[in-house]
């Protein structure tokens, strides 16, 4: 991307939505055009292939607070729209007028505009914006974990897509077998300047497109830009401990830097499926056990399944009401820290559906010892009362 990639192409089209949409809806836009036209869905589509670039680079720019701000003024600036001309398509080039010299001699137009003008375009010609190291663009990406990976943390294969030098020619933008070579016009400097009268203007070497090189035989896979899509698998570690729709951040694995700069990062929206007999809540797990009428009433050592390891025994006091919770400390979630939460067992009874002749007759007996004691009584008084 370079500055004549911002005055000729419209990335709020491109994504669908308005000059003032806030990031998060530049996102969704973006996610679901790309889901859309992804490579993967629209195999041997060569406009859909065509689309999925556009929106990619058009997200790559939005994305990012600084690029967007220049893309903006560089088109409030300059226009949508604007053209440039032909034989200035590719390479770092882009427009590089000299505005040191234009504000130097109109002299009265304060540095405000100029440094508007210099983050822009950078003044100076040699070093250009187009020159400086840049640092690569944050990635987004999705993974689904077990719930069991997700507690003990796990490592996963994320497939990323991104704009790269082209695989075929390595970058270099020239066929097989064959090499770029220094350009004979601007000895490899890229620049050409000229005099106009009261200013210099210092543009981008015709010959070379502003490379410094020039390649004759242009590579066929990428047109000679030396740029790709292309998509990687890079291998991840999910810590332990992560929960459904948690974002991570995962350092310097986002797009590659441009001319030695920093690569982006990578954040990895976690989904975390849910498993058949544990639920989490924070660092804690949570499991419902089914006891018996018995076992509440008269007090019992139950067994409860842990997520890891051999069951554990909780002893349950005599008179426990139903529904009570029991904590278990060091069965929950590891933590970042190395301490552990805890596994909250809440206890449930099951009334049985069909009574044998004994068991049926030693409740009936149970229902004849308590028959004085409403349970009711005080519910009913009360409702009385208020
Ligand atoms: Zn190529
Ligand atoms: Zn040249």
């Amino acid at each position: 991307m370079s500055t004549k990639d911002y005055l000729e192409k419209d990335y709020y089209k491109a994504l669908g939505v308005s000059k003032t949409a806030k990031p998060a809806e530049i996102k969704t836009a973006y996610r679901k055009l790309a889901r859309k036209y992804h490579p993967d869905s629209n195999q041997g589509d060569t406009k859909a292939e065509e689309r999925f670039k556009e929106i990619s680079e058009a997200y790559s720019v939005l994305s990012d607070e600084k690029r967007r701000k220049e893309y903006d003024e560089a088109r409030t600036l300059f226009g949508g729209g604007f053209r440039v001309p032909a034989g200035n398509r590719t390479g770092g080039g882009g427009f590089n007028f000299d505005l040191g010299d234009l504000f130097g001699n109109t002299g009265d137009a304060g540095g405000g505009l100029g440094d508007l003008f210099g983050t822009v375009f950078n003044r100076g010609g040699r070093t250009t914006a187009q020159n400086r190291p840049r640092r690569g663009a944050d990635v987004e990406t999705e993974t689904t974990l077990s719930f069991s990976d997700a507690i003990d943390g796990t490592t996963v294969g994320l497939r990323l897509t991104g704009e790269g030098p082209c695989p075929t020619c390595h970058g270099t933008g020239a066929k097989a077998g064959t090499v770029p070579r220094v350009c004979p016009v601007c000895s490899g400097t890229g620049q050409s300047s000229r005099n106009l009268g009261s200013f210099g203007i210092s543009e981008p070497c015709k010959e070379c497109r502003g490379r410094g090189l020039v390649v004759d035989d242009p590579c066929p896979a990428c047109s000679g830009s030396g740029r790709a899509m292309s998509s990687r698998t890079i291998q991840s570690r999910i810590p332990a401990g992560v929960s459904d729709g948690q974002r991570i951040k995962i350092a310097g694995k986002g797009a590659p830097g441009e001319r030695g700069g920093p690569a982006g990062d990578l954040y990895v929206r976690v989904h975390v499926k849910p498993h058949p007999v544990f639920g989490r809540s924070g660092d804690n797990l949570t499991v419902t056990v089914p006891v018996t009428f018995a076992e509440l009433a008269l007090g019992a050592e139950v067994k409860v399944p842990a997520h890891r390891g051999a069951p554990v025994t909780v002893r349950i006091p005599p008179g426990t009401a139903n529904g009570s919770k029991f904590r278990v400390s060091g069965k929950g979630v590891r933590r970042k820290d190395g301490t552990t939460g805890a596994l909250i067992v809440t206890v449930e009874v099951m009334v049985p559906k069909n009574l044998n002749g004994k068991a049926r007759s030693a409740i009936e007996e149970l229902r004849e010892a308590t028959a004085g004691a409403d349970p009711r009584e005080e519910l009913l008084a009360r409702a009385r009362g208020a």
